[in-house]
């Protein structure tokens, strides 16, 4: 009797674990498809001066809409496609789609307009990264000073000297290079100090908590006097309200992105928002 029970639950401990799996392999199938079928797409989002609100550019993020039109989030995707290698021809391709968007941009009358684009750090770590990244602006006959990569501190984490070269490197080119998400990592202060980049991404979490009384825990403030500090210009992420806006200019910040600017949008509807801008 009791071994009948145990295998009956043997099976049903494994049947929920297949469960699992398959959906996963299920995801990553549809996600294929979905990246063969050009279900795949890119949002933009302006990133503003934040006392003149002028944009200055704009950063790519990746959305994939479903055949039954719901759409995924990146943060349920990207893991998925980082671990099954997918995310090495899915970053190439946002990659060339973002430069192409880039140079249209320029052609429409929008000189200097910059574009972020985000590379995962599967992506960064990977042996043909940087020639990728040359063959590709080389096709693309873009300015490469338009450009920026959003590097997260998770590059370095384990491969310091590498990340530093490969970011020398990336620079000598003439790209610009980002730390996004500043302070949610583990090491970030360590790792500021070594790796040489332009501009730092303040993270959501800490512009979430100034207020209209102010910056409370103090972090985004410090965060900003840091970045001063070593010379590099700071973005903050998810700017939603006025107060904020505001505080952020008293405390020194140059940049910002969020709702309170502009949503992420597609390609054509960030045309129409920049020449909107621009009258
Ligand atoms: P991220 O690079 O930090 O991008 C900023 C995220 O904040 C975006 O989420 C954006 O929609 C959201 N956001 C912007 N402003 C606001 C705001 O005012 N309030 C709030 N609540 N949210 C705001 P999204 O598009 O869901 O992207 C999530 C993450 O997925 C990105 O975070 C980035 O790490 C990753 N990701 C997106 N596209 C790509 C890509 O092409 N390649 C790679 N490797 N990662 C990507
Ligand atoms: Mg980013
Ligand atoms: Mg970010
Ligand atoms: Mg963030």
């Amino acid at each position: 009797q009791a071994k009948v029970l145990n295998r009956g639950r043997a099976t049903c401990f494994s049947a929920s674990l297949s469960a699992a799996a398959r959906e996963r392999i299920h995801m990553l199938t549809d996600l294929r498809a979905a990246f063969s079928a050009e279900h795949l797409y890119l949002a933009y989002q302006p990133q503003v001066d934040l006392i003149s609100g002028r944009a200055l550019g704009a950063e790519a993020l990746l959305r994939w809409e479903t055949e039954d039109g719901r759409s995924i989030p990146p943060d349920q995707f990207i893991p998925l496609a980082e671990q099954s290698g997918l995310m090495i021809p899915i970053g190439e391709w946002v990659l060339r789609t973002a430069c192409r968007q880039l140079k249209r941009l320029i052609d429409l009358g929008h000189p200097g307009f910059r574009m972020a684009i985000n590379v995962s750090h599967t992506q960064f770590r990977e042996p043909g990264f940087v020639p990728m990244l040359e063959r590709t602006l080389e096709h693309c006959q873009v300015n490469v000073q338009l450009i920026e990569l959003e590097l997260t501190e998770s590059v370095a984490i384990g491969h310091l000297d590498a990340t530093r070269a490969k970011i020398a490197e990336i620079r000598r080119m003439g790209i610009s290079v980002a730390l996004d998400d500043f302070g949610t990592g583990y090491s970030s202060l360590s790792i500021l100090k070594q790796l040489e980049i332009d501009r730092l991404k303040i993270d959501r979490g800490f512009i979430k908590e100034i207020d209209e009384h102010g910056d409370h825990s103090g972090i985004a403030g410090l965060v900003i006097a840091l970045g001063r500090q070593l010379n590099l210009i700071t973005l903050a992420e998810g700017v939603e309200s006025e107060e904020q806006r505001r505080h952020l200019i008293q405390l020194g910040c140059q940049e910002g992105q969020g709702f309170l600017f502009a949503r992420p949008m597609p390609a054509g509807q960030l045309e129409t928002w920049l020449a909107g801008q621009n009258r």
